[in-house]
């Protein structure tokens, strides 16, 4: 940062150019609040969706659901439609509400301090500071890929990548290739891999549970109706909703959890004919206690004879492949990671410093905590979106981010009616907020259904889900109960 750069004022400054911060930013613009910029750290918009292009990249949440329900789409290609389209829908909504003007691209935030004396933040980023009153955090839940510390990877001569920033220029036909991780991103994008590549050593270290995913295309004849009719579209999405909330019933209830491992086990036996196969794949925790995936296409792909599950542990790399715990050396000449991210220790968690001069990452130790996910106590004009114990694993997260964004518009028409300079929620509220979240959480399956995931975070509490129907979260995070906040004036010195 240049020393001479004059600081930028503005009213709000909105860190993140994903689903969330756009999705702020458009509801700003219609409550007529302009004087607001969003920081972006890489070249354009689109975060998760703008970085995830490995091929065979989309949602596994029907299109029609995972848009934002103001800006509804009748071009989806299909049910669930791949990244690239996602993508361009984001980019059209920020075309479309005039968002563009606000987004200031390259703009990596490296500190974020409350300053008490001015009641202001000030955001230094690569270039210059930035002043504003407020300050949204939108950086999201998967924004910085995990690469595992395995012994040896650094003296790995050939090709490695992770999913999350694939490498299109290199060619992986007839290539020997290891995949390490068997979640979300794998097993979208094994499938699409394996019959290019000369042989595919696939290293499990926990079976998912996957259950059919039925994609097909939106015949045209639908999205004229859509275009026709938007009424229609309304109708499908409200009917997604409903079915995404049913899905929700195996999370809380063993017997309906015992009949969906029962069409998981159907689905995997109906695609992969050798048992000691199946064996290998057949999870033993509980469906729900990791994310549950969708796939046609992944068994069939692993079944095929140039792939090998790898089960035994990793011991170290080596310049030419991987060593086993058993001994077995597996030659490879690209190994790609599709190890996931870190969603329960947010990046940005160090370098965000609040009212009591402790930082965020201090001040959660570990454990992330926030009011309905959103405020914190101590870090006054704040608001996370997708902070902690807001995650789902049935339906749309963007659920989730508008009724976040719906609270926050609805604390700073509370701070107009007060006439308040600052606003955070009392630390009593938050802590009820949170022992409410521990103890719906505590004894379900995401708890204690037998695995490890990345729902628990390093103390082992579930900071990372709602425990609830997201239904819930839209009604109650969208109401706001104001004897939960403390509006403070203008200081007289300020
Ligand atoms: P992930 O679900 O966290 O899966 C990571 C995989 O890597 C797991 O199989 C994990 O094994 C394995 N792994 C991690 N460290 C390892 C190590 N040291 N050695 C061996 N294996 C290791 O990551 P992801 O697939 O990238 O997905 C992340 C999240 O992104 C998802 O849960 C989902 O929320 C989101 N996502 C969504 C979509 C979508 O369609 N909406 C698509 C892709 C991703 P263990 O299970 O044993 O830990």
């Amino acid at each position: 940062m240049s020393d001479h750069a004059a600081p930028h004022t503005h009213r709000i400054i909105i860190i993140g150019a994903g689903f969330s911060g756009i999705g702020m930013a458009i509801r700003l613009r219609e409550r007529g609040v302009d004087d607001f910029v969003i920081l972006e750290r890489a070249s354009d918009l689109g975060g998760t969706w703008r970085d995830n292009r490995y091929p065979g990249c989309a949602c596994d949440v029907q299109s029609a659901l995972y848009s934002f329900s103001f800006a509804p789409n009748a071009e989806w290609s299909s049910v669930f439609s791949p990244q690239a389209e996602i993508w361009n829908y984001l980019k059209a909504c920020a075309q479309r509400f005039d968002i563009m003007r606000h987004l200031r691209f390259r703009e990596t935030v490296s500190r974020v301090a409350w300053l008490e004396h001015e009641q202001q933040w000030v955001v230094t980023s690569s270039t210059q500071q930035w002043h504003a009153p407020q300050v949204i955090l939108a950086s999201g839940a998967l924004s910085d890929p995990v690469t595992p510390a395995i012994a040896g990877l650094g003296g790995f001569a050939g090709k490695q990548f992770h999913s999350a920033q694939w490498d299109h220029s290199y060619d992986l036909r007839g290539k020997r290739v290891a995949v390490i991780g068997t979640g979300a991103s794998a097993i979208q994008f094994v499938p699409r891999i394996q019959a290019q590549v000369e042989s595919l050593h696939l290293f499990q270290r926990t079976p998912p549970w996957i259950m059919p995913r039925h994609d097909h295309a939106i015949p045209s004849w639908r999205r004229a109706l859509y275009r026709a009719v938007p009424a229609a579209q309304t109708v499908a999405r409200a009917t997604l909703y409903a079915q995404r909330e049913l899905m929700f019933v195996p999370f809380r209830h063993r017997a309906v959890r015992r009949f969906a491992e029962w069409s998981a086990r159907r689905h995997m036996e109906s695609q992969v004919r050798d048992p000691a196969l199946r064996a290998r794949l057949l999870p033993t925790y509980g469906i729900g206690c990791k994310r549950v995936l969708l796939s046609d296409n992944y068994y069939p792909a692993i079944a095929q004879p140039n792939v090998s599950l790898v089960t035994d542990a990793i011991v170290r790399v080596h310049a030419d492949g991987i060593e086993m715990t058993d001994g077995r050396h597996h030659a490879v000449d690209t190994i790609i990671f599709g190890t996931g991210f870190r969603p329960t220790d947010p990046p940005l968690a160090p370098f965000v410093i609040g009212r009591h001069g402790t930082t965020l990452a201090e001040q959660w130790r570990g454990s992330p905590q926030a009011y309905w996910g959103t405020t914190v106590a101590g870090f006054p004009n704040f608001a996370l979106l997708l902070g902690p114990n807001t995650g789902l694993g049935h339906t749309s997260i963007l659920l989730v981010v508008e009724a976040q964004i719906e609270h926050v518009l609805k604390l700073m028409d509370a701070m107009a009616r007060h006439d308040a300079a600052t606003v955070e929620p009392t630390a009593a509220a938050q802590s009820r907020f949170v022992e409410w979240c521990n103890t719906a959480l505590s004894g379900t399956v995401w708890n204690s259904g037998g695995c490890d995931s990345w729902y628990l975070d390093r103390t082992g509490r579930n900071s990372a889900l709602w425990p609830y129907r997201v239904g819930r979260f839209m009604r109650e995070a969208s109401r706001l109960r104001e004897s939960d906040y403390e509006f403070r004036p203008r200081r007289v010195d300020a």
